[in-house]
Formats: C-alpha cells, structure tokens, sequence
C-alpha cells in the first residue's frame, strides 16, 4: 500500500534535486506546500504537492513540517543502574569525583540480560518517540571478555550500528597493568566482539587510553574488519581528532578542544565532527566551537551521547535547540547535523535525507517549520514517526 503525506507546510529533504538521492544526503533543502509518497518502506516521490501522484492511502499534514527521522549517531544505550546523585552533587558545586564510570560499569556487570535488554529497550522506545529512526550504540560498561560481548549482542537486537567500545576506560582489576587491559582489548575481547559489531571506538582522553594505546586499539579493530570511531578532545586538547583522520574515522566524537591543526585535519578529510552538546549542557563544561569548524568546512553532526554519567538525555530535538542556542549553529545547520550529519558519521547513504530511493523514515512536527525544534525547546512537537515506511509513533 502506498501512502501519500500530502498538505505538508515544509518538507526538509536534504535533497536538493539531483544531489542527494542514492548517493546519499545532499546539503540543507526544503520545499513549502509539499507532499511526498512512501511506497514499500521507501520514499517514492518528494515534490510539491500540487504535482504529487496518487498514491492508495492519503495523510493529511495539514501544514506541519515534515523531517527526515533524526540519526542519533553516539549512544551509550547498554548499562544498568543510574547516577542521578552524581549529578545532583555536580550541579550543587561538588567536584566531579573519578569513579562514575566504574560504578556503571559494576551494575552492568551484575545485571541479568533481561534487565540490560529491557532498560535498552525503554530507551530506544524514549528516542523513537522524539523522532530518532536511526540510532548507534555502544558497548563499553562490561569490560570483560563476556560482559562486552553480551552488551553487543543486545544492542545488535535493536540496530545494526553496533560499536565495540571495550576501550572506554582501564576496569579497576587492570588499574596496575594498563596495558594488560590494552592487550585484552585487542586480543581475546575484540575476537569475541568483532562479529557482533560494525565500528570499534576508544575513549582517547587523559585518564582513559592515550595515543600509542588508541591506535593499537583502531588498528587492532582495523584488521578484525571493523571501522574506526573516535571520542577525541572531550575533557582537553589532545590527539583524538588526529588519530581519528589518520585511521580513517568515519566520526570524531566532542572535539570540544581543538586546535587550528585538528581543524584543518577534520576539513581536509572524510571525518565528520560530531558535536554532543547535551553533554556540555549537563556537564557545564564549555560548547565546542561549532562556528570555526563549519567556517572550515568540517562536516558535522549533532548526537545525544546517551549515557548515564555525563548526559542522560535521549533527545535530539533538545541537542538541536542547544546547538542553536548555544554553538549558535543556525537552525538548518542543526538540523541538518541531526539527520544528514548523523547519517555522514556512520557512513549511510539511506537515512538523514528524503530524497526518492531514501528509507522512508520521517517524523512529523506539530508545527509550521523546522526553526521550532529551537524556538519551542522543551515542547513535545514529535507529531508523528514513520520507521521503515510504518507508523511508528
Ligand atoms: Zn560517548
């Protein structure tokens, strides 16, 4: 059954005519009085509605905008336990005490796979319904040959963009042999967790893995057929972003301190910077420097970083309107990072844009325009969510 979504008052495709389509998104676009047709989980037709063909079923947009579904491409879906506590005493003034990750990684650990399968799945339920269609997770609270594994294979149940992210931090048993941590992340670990994931991830960071112990860990990961993501330069300046042009990163994930090199490095390559500015909202650390990089010609993209230490936010329309307020990116550059930028970051030429041939993944605003995803934070105005072609929400 085809459907026709028509009376649609801005339609975002990314796609401005015979630029996107199966090569993937193109730069901003949007049509006003526009219509599109899904047919067989597809986008079939896009273009303005007093043109549009019949279609078998009709939907009435009466004069909402419709987006492409946002790609949520940074996620920490896969733990047990929360740290709200931890939170509250970090916005009473009290230093962030080393640690946090730790106790994640213990309640992870001690959880029974239902109960890590049913937290992921209410979480992916809370995105879906804020318009998210296309989602990454990570592993990275286990650490332990099993533990890593079976986070994997959890998330793999609820989406192919599966990151093996054993290299988040050194557990507590490995605190006085570091590198025997590195050597098991490399070794027997990755040969568990290969198969079950598409990207491999490291934490490059001061107090994680530093650059020789990085880029074993690409390299390692590399070499198990699986492809390079980097969290560079959250907490300082540092080699992140560097080493993830070098291996050939899809994404370089913060980049909150970079220098003129690690800029130039980003915009003379196919590494998108992704930006995840609800952990700076909720870390009260300062926003990276949207502006300089799209000045560059950086391409980027805007994520939630799901998790439950340094921001436990699933919601993109709320990292748009902070990348419109706060990194004063405009509102069709955030938008655009939230849906083509996401797709760029994990290398999908299906999502983030509307274009024909597109998944037909697409939400509906209760509103007139995209600019009220900044203009309206806080407002629920996910009207409606297509996954696939299917209602979804
Ligand atoms: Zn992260």
């Amino acid at each position: 059954m085809s459907l026709l979504i028509t009376n649609i008052g801005e339609l975002v495709t990314n796609n401005p005519a015979g630029s996107g389509g199966p090569a993937g998104p193109g730069p901003f676009a949007s049509l006003a009085s526009a219509a599109l047709v899904i047919d067989a989980g597809q986008v079939a037709w896009a273009g303005p509605a007093a043109r549009a063909p019949a279609a078998d079923e009709a939907f009435d947009a009466v004069g909402r905008a419709v987006l492409p579904g946002f790609v949520d491409s940074h996620a920490h879906l896969v733990f047990a336990g929360e740290r709200g506590a931890e939170f509250a005493a970090r916005m009473a003034g009290l230093p962030y005490a080393a640690g946090g990750i730790r106790s994640t990684v213990a309640a992870t650990r001690a959880a029974a796979d239902d109960q890590l399968g049913a937290n992921l799945r209410s979480l992916a339920a809370e995105m879906l319904a804020q318009g998210t269609t296309t989602f990454e997770c990570k592993s990275g609270y286990g650490l332990t040959v099993r533990d890593e594994a079976r986070s994997l294979a959890l998330a793999a149940e609820f989406t192919p963009e599966v990151t093996y992210l054993g290299a988040h931090v050194v557990p507590e048993e490995y605190a006085a042999d570091p590198g025997g941590y590195v050597d098991l992340v490399c070794g027997a670990m990755l040969d568990a967790c290969a198969p079950l994931a598409r990207w491999v991830d490291v934490f490059c960071e001061r107090g994680a893995f530093g650059s020789d112990e990085a880029a074993a860990v690409l390299a390692a990961g590399t070499a198990a057929s699986l492809q390079p993501r980097v969290h560079a330069n959250q907490l300082g300046p540092g080699p992140g972003v560097q080493l993830a042009v070098r291996h050939g990163a899809a994404s370089a994930d913060h980049c909150t301190y970079t220098d003129d090199a690690d800029v130039d490095a980003l915009a003379s390559s196919a590494t998108v910077a992704t930006l995840l500015p609800g952990v700076e909202f909720s870390t009260r650390h300062p926003y990276p420097d949207a502006r300089r990089l799209i000045g560059a010609g950086v391409t980027v993209a805007i994520a939630t970083d799901c998790n439950p230490g340094s921001c436990f936010t699933s919601s993109m329309p709320l990292c748009i309107a902070l990348a419109v307020r706060e990194m004063r990116m405009t509102t069709q550059e955030a938008v655009w990072a939230a849906t083509a930028g996401g797709a760029r970051a994990l290398r999908r030429t299906d999502v983030g844009h509307l274009g024909a041939g597109a998944r037909a993944d697409l939400v509906m605003l209760n509103a007139p325009s995209h600019a009220y995803l900044a203009y309206r934070p806080g407002v629920p105005l996910i009207g409606a969510v297509w996954q696939n072609g299917n209602r979804a929400a």
